[in-house]
């Protein structure tokens, strides 16, 4: 008899999930397996000079839709956007959920990420996911990720059945959209049409792994 697993996809920032694994997400979801996406931070977020890109009300509509779209459960931990801390407060609130959900496998950013929020958070996904069996870190986008490490592409998801659903997730980040355009879109859709193309299917998902027993 399959048993169905239970997965955390956890990103700082809302979009993450969607860019780095939400192809995998909505795979899990359709093989009846329970997805929660943990997101970090809060969903309000202005530019340094004040310029609010999206309010508080309007950063949960999105997250929520998308979270809908991939058919998974959404948990918001509300650290501050771009100042994520490494630290016992944020490793005891992973836990509590890998805990409370009995998760059995976590997608979390890569480790060597250009940005501090990506960075900090799987550092505490490493300190509270210990026990977790498998941790696998999805592929940076650009801008983030252009770091003085590579990434390594060695574990492949074929997402060619949830592309789609990956990208309807991807747009219902509007704000996200709207700050980095349709180039955004298509940047996503080429690098997964390039990771299928390494494993000749059409669209792909890749990971570094952390660490890895049995399947995910
Ligand atoms: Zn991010």
């Amino acid at each position: 008899m399959m048993t169905s697993k239970n997965i955390l996809a956890v990103c700082a920032h809302a979009d993450d999930v969607d860019i780095g694994c939400g192809g995998t997400v909505a795979r899990h979801v359709k093989s009846g397996n329970n997805v929660v996406i943990l997101l970090m931070t809060k969903s309000f977020y202005a530019y340094y000079d004040g310029t609010i890109l999206r309010t508080k009300d309007e950063g949960e509509i999105e997250e929520q839709e998308s979270a809908n779209v991939l058919g998974a459960k959404l948990i918001n931990l509300g650290f501050e956007t771009k100042d994520v801390p490494y630290s016992g407060e944020t490793v005891e609130a992973i836990n509590e959920v890998i805990d409370k959900y009995e998760i059995e496998v976590i997608y979390t950013h890569w480790y060597h990420d250009s940005h501090q929020d990506h960075r900090r958070t799987t550092q505490s996904v490493i300190s509270a996911g210990r026990y977790v069996k498998s941790i696998l870190m999805y592929e940076p986008e650009y801008p983030a990720g252009r770091s003085y490490s590579g990434f390594h592409n060695q574990y492949y998801v074929d997402i060619t059945d949830t592309f789609e659903i990956k990208m309807e997730a991807l747009k219902r980040h509007r704000s996200q959209i709207k700050k980095f355009g349709n180039d955004f879109l298509e940047a996503v859709e080429a690098r997964a049409r390039h990771r299928g193309y390494e494993i000749g299917s059409k669209y792909a998902e890749c990971f570094e792994v952390l660490r890895l027993l049995g399947e995910v």
